[in-house]
């Protein structure tokens, strides 16, 4: 009895694998993009194209759930933020490359992979804020001067080995040597107000507060305190400063995708690639987040714009992924946090 339900079922499955073609008409997403700033971008595409996003955020992790799943897993796509949890993710194996001229023409070189395991779709620069009130125009215009002494207990900023905070410290390596980051790490050490704790906007907070008068943080958080009506206040008591390396440009970090090892809906899923790195895509990320487009010709929103340009730094993204490591040991050596 059991054995004929059992043949049935599976005779019916064969039928309905056999009769129904594999339309792949959506795409499954593993995010690590707040809902409500990929959301925006995956109805246009819907609307557009047909195909359904079936997304699942998960704020950690993604790497560990994409090789415990192994062949089985659902994700065709992955989407995070920081060049080193991108690279993260390609080392653990679970991604796959892909080759596409509307790719490699919308996004830079310098945001890509080259083998084309990851491409990034939006950027952010990591910057100075600086209170309007007790740091003047033109004081503060490199990252070496965030170490010089006289910036003594004024300075703010989140855990040093918080990923953006790595990545800033590679980026510091791949400017001076690791000699020469590990003195700047004491140099900034030493001129903090207080112990690393919080966010990026909990730094600017205390700018508003007077424990500090300049903090690191990415551009985007601007907007974001702009949009609270809590946060207004400390947004308004800082400006934004975009410092360079004295040998380079502003340190930019990037948000990206990957097609996984696992794929099961490979073209559609390259097709929201593709149109995720698309200038109508490349504009509702702008609007909507607040960061950076990639695609050469296409415009961040008017807030961003009023921000002022920068000139980012040329360091490949690839070799700042690459000496996350040695940011993580030296930060640990200097005792940052401590
Ligand atoms: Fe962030």
């Amino acid at each position: 009895m059991f054995g004929l339900i059992k043949t049935t079922l599976i005779t019916t499955a064969l039928l309905t694998v056999a009769t129904t073609p594999v339309l792949a008409n959506e795409v499954n997403v593993y995010s690590s993009r707040q809902p409500k700033l990929v959301q925006p971008l995956f109805d246009a595409f819907t609307s557009e194209t047909g195909i359904k996003v079936n997304v699942s955020f998960l704020k950690k992790g993604m790497a560990e759930k994409l090789k415990a799943e192994g062949k089985r897993s659902p994700a065709d796509l992955i989407m995070t933020t920081d060049i080193s949890r991108l690279n993260g993710i390609v080392e653990a194996g679970v991604t796959q490359a892909v080759q596409s001229e509307t790719l490699s023409a919308n996004i830079p070189a310098q945001f890509r992979d080259p083998k084309g395991q990851w491409f990034g779709l939006t950027s952010r620069a990591r910057i100075v804020y600086a209170s309007r009130t007790r740091v003047k125009d033109g004081e503060v215009t490199t990252y070496e001067d965030l170490a010089d002494p006289k910036w003594k207990g004024r300075i703010c900023i989140r855990s040093g080995t918080n990923a953006y905070n790595l990545a800033l410290t590679s980026a510091v390596i791949a400017h001076h040597g690791k000699e020469g980051a590990k003195i700047w790490l004491i140099g900034l050490k030493a001129n903090l107000a207080r112990k690393p704790s919080g966010n990026d906007r909990a730094q600017i907070k205390a700018i508003f507060a007077g424990e500090c008068d300049i903090s690191i943080g990415n551009t985007y958080y601007m907007k974001k305190m702009l949009e609270n009506p809590d946060q207004v206040a400390w947004a308004d008591s800082v400006r934004i400063v975009f410092p360079t390396f004295k040998d380079g440009g502003t340190h930019v970090n990037l948000s990206g995708v990957a097609l996984t090892k696992a794929a099961h809906n490979k073209d559609s899923a390259i097709k929201l690639m593709e149109w995720l790195s698309s200038g109508t895509a490349q504009e509702i990320y702008a609007e909507t987040n607040g960061e950076y487009p990639i695609k050469p010709g296409t415009n961040p929103s008017a807030l961003v714009a009023a921000w002022g340009t920068f000139t980012a730094d040329t360091k490949p993204l690839i070799e700042i992924a690459k000496l996350r490591g040695a940011s993580l040991k030296l930060t640990e050596q200097v005792n940052f946090d401590e």
